[in-house]
């Protein structure tokens, strides 16, 4: 059955939820090109297929046309790269390190297994982001008690940049590096340049779930070649230059595939088209819901432009009459999956010690919004049994 045929396929009565699908509607399923097999086959005919060589040199030289970044590591996974990030900036227990608490665990997971403190600020009702003025007076605060961070690291959420210029600009005054966790923003602009330019270190990923995908991977990235070189002999087992390998410290098995840089190198070519299906999947949603009461979606702040690698949408349950939950359990009736945003890191009971610094913004987006099914190749068709089943929700009695 097609997908056009089961948007027709339908029910009456009861207000019940009417329209199937033939299979299972993903979030944001792998967008394979039709290049990845053609250069999984070079590769493996090379015999390069390790996590060094050519290929993954490639894939890096791709990451950096893509980006701008003019240094980039290509490594096992996004977490694994803010790991490097960390364990460069020398960040260890005792210290803190701040991050915004609307995020998934993968920013600062790392950390804390460092021996990192967490403290978590909020974001701004503007960008889902690192509220920049919360930060600097917190700053402010923490330098007068003698205890800054040793590291700062903001997000980029749901393909939106964070206001990094104002958070660099805060962290500057006090000498607070900035690692930009640009995970979900492959494809993002801010200010003209793309999103996580500027920080000390920017962490990219190519899990499945991303807006391309090397079958898992990441890369990070940076302005300094001398903290790519450091981050490139840690990511390879800090093996010093004897044919012995001598060690002054240890490093870590990090180096990406030969094998997934193929896959990757075949998905990034693909990345501006990407962007544009994912934005115009957004759209379509925004379109769509503009009619409904109590239904209003991400913000997209004037200062760039966003990948939309997932569209999110927040339900006021007074308004729209369902609250988010119920809109969840109706598409998964329907064969098809969303999720809630991110619950915030400060309600999490993994930090339930940490301190928290504000939340209620990120709370409230956690209470509300909800992640539709954003994948590049999702048809109109997909697309409009998403939007049938969201609007079969409204004036629905809730709990
Ligand atoms: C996906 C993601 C990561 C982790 O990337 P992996 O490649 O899965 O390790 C880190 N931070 C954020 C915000 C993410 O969404």
């Amino acid at each position: 059955m097609t997908a056009t045929k089961a948007v027709a396929a339908s029910r009456a009565g009861g207000g019940e939820v009417t329209a199937l699908l033939p299979h299972r509607l993903h979030l944001s399923p792998p967008h394979l090109t039709g290049g990845e097999l053609d250069a999984l086959r070079r590769t493996l005919e090379s015999g390069w297929v390790a996590p060094a060589g050519p290929v993954p040199e490639a894939f890096e030289e791709a990451i950096a046309a893509a980006t701008g970044f003019p240094h980039v590591l290509a490594v096992t996974s996004g977490t694994a790269a803010l790991h490097l990030a960390y364990r460069c900036l020398g960040l260890g227990p005792g210290d803190e390190i701040w991050a915004p608490t609307l995020t998934f665990v993968a920013t600062i997971a790392p950390a804390v297994q460092m021996g990192a403190t967490p403290r978590f600020l909020d974001v701004t009702p503007e960008s889902w982001t690192l509220d920049p003025g919360l930060l600097g007076r917190e700053l402010s605060a923490a330098a007068a008690r003698g205890k800054l961070p040793r590291v700062v690291v903001s997000v980029g959420l749901y393909g939106q940049s964070c206001d990094l210029d104002a958070i660099l600009a805060v962290c500057n005054r006090w000498g607070v590096p900035v690692v930009s966790d640009s995970a979900e923003t492959l494809g993002a602009f801010y200010r003209g340049r793309h999103a996580g330019r500027g920080a000390r270190f920017t962490a990219l990923s190519f899990n499945g779930n991303k807006i391309v995908t090397a079958g898992g991977g990441g890369a990070l990235c940076s302005e300094d070649p001398l903290l790519i070189a450091r981050a490139r002999h840690l990511a390879t087992q800090a093996k010093e230059p004897a044919p012995h390998y001598q060690h002054e410290t240890t490093g870590y098995s990090y180096g990406l595939s030969s094998v997934l840089a193929a896959v990757g190198l075949a998905q990034i070519a693909m990345l501006e088209q990407r962007v544009a299906a994912r934005r115009a999947i957004f759209e379509r949603y925004a379109a769509a819901f503009a009619e409904l009461p109590g239904v209003s979606m991400m913000p997209e702040p004037p200062w760039g432009r966003s990948s939309r690698w997932l569209s999110v949408a927040l339900f006021d349950p007074e308004a729209f009459g369902a609250d988010r939950d119920t809109v969840r359990q109706a598409l998964a009736a329907a064969g098809i999956e969303s999720r809630p945003v991110w619950k915030p890191l400060h309600l999490q009971p993994a930090f339930r010690d940490a301190p928290a610094v504000g939340g209620a913004v990120a709370a409230r987006l956690f209470e509300r919004g909800l992640c539709l099914p954003s994948g590049s190749a999702m048809t109109e068709a997909e697309q409009a049994v998403v939007i049938d089943v969201v609007r079969r929700c409204c004036g629905r009695r809730f709990r």
